[in-house]
Parts: structure tokens; C-alpha cells; sequence
């Protein structure tokens, strides 16, 4: 339950003076719905209000605070044109200017023959100096409330920052003084503030380096939210050591017979891996490791023979795809291994039903099924197993901790923690790991399975794209199959597929229609299928594909990659998408089509990839050219969205956090005493952290 002492904050935001309906939706977009929301809304920088030159002398552009005397009102004709207010002082005249005003608000606020301090930015139209909608209109003896240094926020149209810094300052007002969760050591050490001293100041900076990410009550605030990550984080994993977790320890009998059936052998980092993961399992704890590579690198037959170790010792295996194409795709390829084995291997996706579906329901509550693969239709609560031992979570980067907090309550229920092996594609730095996955294992493949061919990658100007499609048909010709990647526009889902509509229908006019397959995220299963399986098993030629499809596809006589609009595309997904190529035995490449002119930071990423084709050293590269904090979208990671942290300037606050949070649990297990009365706070005080929601089921 939540202290009371925080319920102020948790209200709805339009329980602040100010905040109608309206104006609280523009607010909740910029923020957040709740007043806790205002709160780590933190200033982005200042307006320095202080400069109060008389009205001849403002210069065009700058942001001023004048002492007026109104003169008239000036109303529009037609309702278009703006309303008009002039005033004056003893060196000329300025006219406030206000679109879609009503007459009788401006009337009170700005009475003819009154005297006003206004403040705003001046502009200089024909002769005249005017001022469009001044942010501050106030009685002339409040001058100097204005005439100050004022904090800017991050705003949505239409909502004006006098309204956001007046519902700031309400919420701030219920900020209440909370008992000390920090360590009083390091607080002092640090020269910090404490938590409710700290918000008062980060959001009343007199300086621009109060608004930075190292000033002393950022810090502080940013301390806070790390903290309450890392301990939400360590209690989760004091909560699986206690949980008694089994011994899972094969035989290798199904193992030997999979591994003689393999047409390759296996990479010395698989080999590693397998045995970290087999180490892991046959431990009586509950296994919790990530299993990190490149695409490409052969992530699923370790992932496939530590389900053969699990089913071996009498226990049943599920592999989950964070997509439909993925779940059949990674089926598909371990189909012929368990025959191999001899096992029986099922699918289950949101697309089986009836008795189909029921059959395998069946055979895995009775346990004649002991491997499936499928969709995150295996947390339904129809779906029961005899006995799980290993869950194999394949992320991509679709899956985060909000699917592990589903996962962790199945896990929960059974006797016994499940093992569980996370494969992610991403190479995520470690101080990215840590709060996203708190204390996982982890495993990496940092080599690639022998025989691939570097992938040859160009980048050239969208103006070539006719000589492009020239190549593309020779290549074709020759027999080469060609994935042609759409621009992600905007955010929108429909215009990134008109966009893949539109060249589709380009390219199939040009290369000939049975030649040109299209697939996007809004094609019923089916035919997607048909998509595939066209471009798969047809003749030679190309797919048009939007963003969403899935970037884990897997198709070896794929050849060629080309990506539209490289530009609007991040490092880390140019590299995922390529890795899509390469896969076979054949020479591979990678166009990158780019809209000119090209950015600096766009630039440095093409010139990146063409030079590498090593995830990690990409993924620090990004980190570098973007920070950490932006590297991962929280969206497709599951990281979770600080609001008060910056992983690019706070990476040595989240040490400091990680090792609190342990020392606190290791002295206060159930947070019973004074101080971890006051951490518990903090923790409701972040609730919506995906790590306190993972800490508090089971
Ligand atoms: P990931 O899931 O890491 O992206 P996959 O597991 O899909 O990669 O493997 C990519 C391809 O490499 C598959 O076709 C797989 O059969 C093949 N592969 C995996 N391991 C090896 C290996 N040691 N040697 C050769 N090929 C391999
Ligand atoms: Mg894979």
C-alpha cells in the first residue's frame, strides 16, 4: 500500500489550480497525467527576463520586460486578424499582438490608461515594434516578479508556459518532506540537498548550470531514481535466491545426437555459452542470464540445446518469439534438430486455434509435448505444463521487463523457479544491462560462425535510386533475393506503409510484378505467410518490407540489403537490419540510400557502418554519438524511462546505487528498520518503474 503521505501526488493533474480538462491533457502529453509527473518535469533551461530596455531600443528578437502605458485596444475586423494592444513609453510605441483573444480577457488584463510591465520576445514588423502574445502581462509594481531568470520546460503546442510553471509550482507545494532514504554518508560526502530541498532547487535555477546533468540537486534527484531502480532490482533477486530453484542436469544423450546431426560445429563462444547455461541450470538456484550476440551469430541452437539438457533431465522447454514470423521462423529451424533428437516439438501463436490449439494445450499439461515454440500466447493462463524447467526468452529487441513481470508470475506459480535464458540481439552496454535487467548473468557470442562473408556496404544518394534499380535488376537476374527496407516516417504506421505501397508498386512496375513482394505489420498472418514464402521459395527478387517487419527473419539465400532513407534510421537498427544478409555462404552487401543533405551525426553513423560490422563496437559508437541514455529506445528495449537520470552523465551514480541497494538489503532484508521505512517510500514514490512492478508480483 502506498504511504498516505504520497497520495498529493499520485492525484490527477487537474487537481492543480489552472488545470482544466483541456489544458491538463496538453500538460499530461508534455509530463505525464499525475502530479508526480510535474514534478520531475525538470526545467530544460532558462530565459533570463532581466533586460528592460526602453521600446526604441529593444533589439528585433530579444526577449525583454518592458514598463508600458496602455493606450487602446485595436479589434480585429475580421476574425483572422489578430486583436491589437497599444502602448507605449516615453521613447515609442509597441503593439501587443493576440490571435484568437478574447476581447473581455484583454480588456481586464490590460485596461486602457493602466500601466503594465510586460514581458516577451520584441519583433520588428515594417515600422513598428510589436510583441506576439506576452509570455507575462502584470501591474506595473510587480515588475520585478517577472523581470527574472525563468525556467523553460519541454511544452506541447497550445499549452504556455506560464500556465505549466504556475501547475509546477502547485505541485511542488505539495511535495512533502519525506524521511531520508540516502545514505547520510554519501549525502554529505556529496554535498547533496535532501530530496525535497533538491526538487525545490532543480526546478529554480538562477544559473544555466543548474540546469546540467551534474549540478548538485539533479544529482541528487537522479540519485533517487537510480536507487529505487537498483533496489527494486535487488529485490527481486534476493526474492529468486530464495526461491528454491531445481537442479536441471541432462544427460547429453539428446544433446550428443543433435550436435552429431548439425551440419556445422559449434563457435568456441557457443561452446562457452552452452556451458555457462548448463552450469547454471544444473545449480539448484533458478537460472536468470541473458544470452547476448549479434544477429547471425547463432543464438538459437544454444538457446535450442539447453531446452534438449532440460527436456534430457525430464523437465519440458518453451522458447519465446516476441513475433509471429519469429516464433514459426525459429520452429522451422529447430523442427529438423528435434527430429533429429527424436523429441516432439510444438508451435503455439495467437493464430492456432481450436483443436489444433487444444491438442497442444494437451499434450503439454500431460506433458507429452516437451518442447514448444510460440508467441507470447504461451503466458496465457490456458497454457499449463507438466513440468516447465527452462524458459527461453528470444527479445530481439521487442520484449523488456514488462514482459518479464508476466513471465516472472507464471514462473511464480510453479513449485520451484523456472530457469530462464533472455537471448537479446542488441548489444547492450553494461551499465545499460544493470538497469534493465538488474543483476542477469550474462553470456556473449562475440564471434561470428565461421564462413560468413563481410558484407560489402555503400551508401548512396537517393537522386542514384534509377541507376540503384538497374544493379538491383542485374543482381536479380543472377539470381540474388533482395530486401528493400522502407523509411520509417514520423511515427506513424500508416504513412511508413504507404510509403513501402508506393515502392512497391514502383519497383514492380520496373522489374516486373511476380519479381516484387510487399509485407508490412498490418498483413493478416496469413498473408504474410504468402509474402515470405513467395520471396523465399519463387523466383529471384525483391521484398519491400516497412520497419515492423520482423527484423529477425532468417532467410540464408537473402543476399542483398537495401535500406531507403538511411538517414532517419538509428545505428543500432542499420545494424540489426543488415544482419539480415550475410547469413549464407553467398557474398552479401548493403545499400544505404540517403536523402542529402546529410546531418553530421547522420553521416558519422553511415561511415560507421560501412567500416564495421562489430555490434559492439557499434553499440559504443551510438553511445558515443547519441548517449547512453538514447540508445536503446525504452520502447523496443524495455529499459526502463528515467525521468531524473541521464545514463550518459549519471553512469557512476547507478554504481554507487547498485552497491546501496545491496548493502541496505543485506542489512535490512524486509526493509523493517527506520531507514528502510523510508526507502520503501521511495519506492511507491517510483512505483511506476517496471522494476518496482517486477519486484512486487510473487
Ligand atoms: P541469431 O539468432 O543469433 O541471430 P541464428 O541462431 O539464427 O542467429 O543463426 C544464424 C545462422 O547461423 C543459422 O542459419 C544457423 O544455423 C547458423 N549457425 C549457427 N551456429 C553456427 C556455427 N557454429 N557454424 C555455422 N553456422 C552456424
Ligand atoms: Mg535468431
Amino acid at each position: 500500500m502506498r504511504p498516505a503521505i504520497l497520495n498529493p501526488l499520485f492525484a490527477e493533474i487537474t487537481t492543480l489550480p489552472g488545470m482544466g480538462p483541456k489544458i491538463a491533457a496538453l500538460a499530461a502529453r508534455a509530463a505525464g497525467p499525475q502530479v508526480v509527473d510535474l514534478l520531475w518535469h525538470l526545467p530544460t533551461g532558462l530565459v533570463d527576463r532581466r533586460f528592460a530596455p526602453a521600446i526604441a531600443d529593444a533589439p528585433e528578437g530579444a526577449i525583454v520586460t518592458l514598463r508600458v502605458k496602455v493606450l487602446e485596444h485595436v479589434k480585429p475586423r475580421i476574425k483572422r486578424l489578430p486583436y491589437k494592444v497599444r502602448c507605449a513609453d516615453p521613447s515609442g510605441e509597441i503593439d501587443l499582438i493576440y490571435f484568437h483573444a478574447k476581447a473581455d480577457w484583454l480588456e481586464k488584463l490590460l485596461p486602457p490608461a493602466s500601466e503594465r510591465a510586460i514581458s516577451g520576445r520584441v519583433e520588428r514588423f515594417r515600422d513598428g515594434v510589436q510583441m506576439p502574445h506576452p509570455d507575462h502581462v502584470v501591474p506595473l509594481d510587480q515588475f520585478e516578479t517577472i523581470a527574472t531568470v525563468e525556467p523553460t520546460h519541454r511544452l506541447t503546442a497550445g499549452l504556455s508556459p506560464k500556465v505549466l510553471g504556475k501547475a509546477i509550482k502547485a505541485a511542488l507545494a505539495r511535495a512533502p518532506e519525506l524521511a531520508e532514504w540516502a545514505d547520510r554518508a554519501l549525502v554529505a560526502q556529496r554535498g547533496w540537498p535532501g530530496w525535497r530541498a533538491g526538487l525545490i532547487a532543480a526546478h529554480a535555477p538562477k544559473e544555466n548550470s543548474e540546469t546540467q546533468p551534474d549540478a548538485l540537486a539533479r544529482q541528487r534527484l537522479a540519485y533517487d531514481e537510480l536507487f529505487a531502480n537498483q533496489v527494486a532490482l535487488a529485490l527481486v533477486r534476493a526474492r529468486d535466491k530464495r526461491r528454491p530453484g531445481r537442479a536441471i542436469k541432462g544427460d547429453g544423450g539428446l544433446r550428443d545426437r543433435v550436435l552429431a546431426a548439425l551440419p556445422f560445429k559449434l563457435t568456441g563462444s557457443q561452446t562457452m555459452a552452452l556451458a555457462e547455461i548448463l552450469g547454471d541450470m544444473a545449480a539448484p538456484g533458478r537460472m536468470q542470464r541473458l544470452l547476448q550476440g549479434d544477429v547471425g551469430s547463432g543464438k538459437t541452437v544454444v538457446a535450442f540445446l539447453a531446452m534438449l539438457n532440460a527436456i534430457e533431465a525430464g523437465h519440458q522447454a518453451a522458447l519465446m518469439a516476441p513475433t509471429e514470423i519469429l516464433a514459426r521462423q525459429h520452429f522451422e529451424t529447430i523442427r529438423p534438430l528435434a527430429e533429429a533428437a527424436g523429441i516432439e516439438v510444438a508451435v503455439l501463436t495467437g493464430r492456432d486455434k481450436g483443436k489444433t490449439k487444444q491438442a497442444t494445450l494437451d499434450g503439454l499439461a500431460s506433458g507429452a509435448i516437451a518442447a514448444v515454440v510460440g508467441t507470447h500466447a504461451l503466458f496465457e493462463e490456458s497454457v499449463e505444463f507438466r513440468e516447465l524447467g527452462l524458459a527461453v526468452i528470444d527479445e530481439q529487441h521487442r520484449f523488456g521487463v514488462h514482459q518479464r513481470v508476466a513471465f516472472a508470475a507464471k514462473g511464480a506459480s510453479e513449485d520451484g523457479g523456472v530457469d530462464t535464458l533472455i537471448m537479446t540481439a542488441t548489444p547492450i552496454p553494461r551499465t545499460l544491462v544493470m538497469c534493465a535487467y538488474g543483476d542477469m548473468d550474462v553470456s556473449k557470442l562475440t564471434e561470428k560462425p565461421p564462413g560468413r562473408k563481410p558484407i560489402k556496404t555503400v551508401a548512396l544518394p537517393l537522386d542514384r535510386m534509377d541507376e540503384l534499380v538497374e544493379r538491383v535488376r542485374g543482381l536479380i537476374d543472377k539470381g540474388a533475393r533482395v530486401y528493400w527496407v522502407c523509411p520509417l516516417v514520423e511515427e506513424s504506421e500508416l504513412v511508413d506503409l504507404a510509403a513501402a505501397t508506393d515502392r512497391h508498386a514502383d519497383l514492380a512496375a520496373r522489374l516486373g510484378a511476380d519479381r516484387v513482394h510487399l509485407i508490412h505489420g498490418k498483413l493478416k498472418p496469413a498473408q504474410k505467410d504468402a509474402a515470405m514464402q513467395a520471396f523465399v521459395e519463387g523466383p529471384p527478387g525483391v521484398l519491400v518490407a516497412t520497419t515492423v517487419i520482423e527484423v529477425g527473419v532468417n532467410v540464408p539465400s537473402a543476399t542483398v540489403m537495401v535500406i531507403e532513407h538511411a538517414e532517419r534510421f538509428g545505428l543500432a537498427q542499420l545494424h540489426q537490419l543488415r544482419g539480415r544478409v550475410g547469413r549464407g555462404a553467398d557474398e552479401s552487401s548493403c545499400v544505404l540510400l540517403y536523402a542529402q543533405p546529410l546531418g553530421q551525426v547522420a553521416k558519422a553513423r553511415l561511415e560507421i557502418l560501412r567500416d564495421t560490422e562489430d555490434g559492439f563496437r557499434i553499440a559504443e559508437e551510438d553511445v558515443r554519438l547519441r548517449g547512453a541514455g538514447e540508445v536503446l529506445g525504452t520502447r523496443q528495449s524495455g529499459l526502463p524511462a528515467f525521468r531524473l537520470a541521464d545514463l550518459a552523465h549519471h553512469a557512476d551514480l547507478l554504481e554507487i546505487a547498485r552497491s546501496d541497494a545491496r548493502k541496505l538489503l543485506d542489512d535490512d532484508a524486509t526493509l523493517d528498520s527506520p531507514r528502510g521505512k523510508a526507502v520503501r517510500t521511495l519506492l511507491y514514490l517510483f512505483a511506476r518503474d517496471a522494476a518496482f512492478r517486477l519486484a512486487r508480483t510473487g
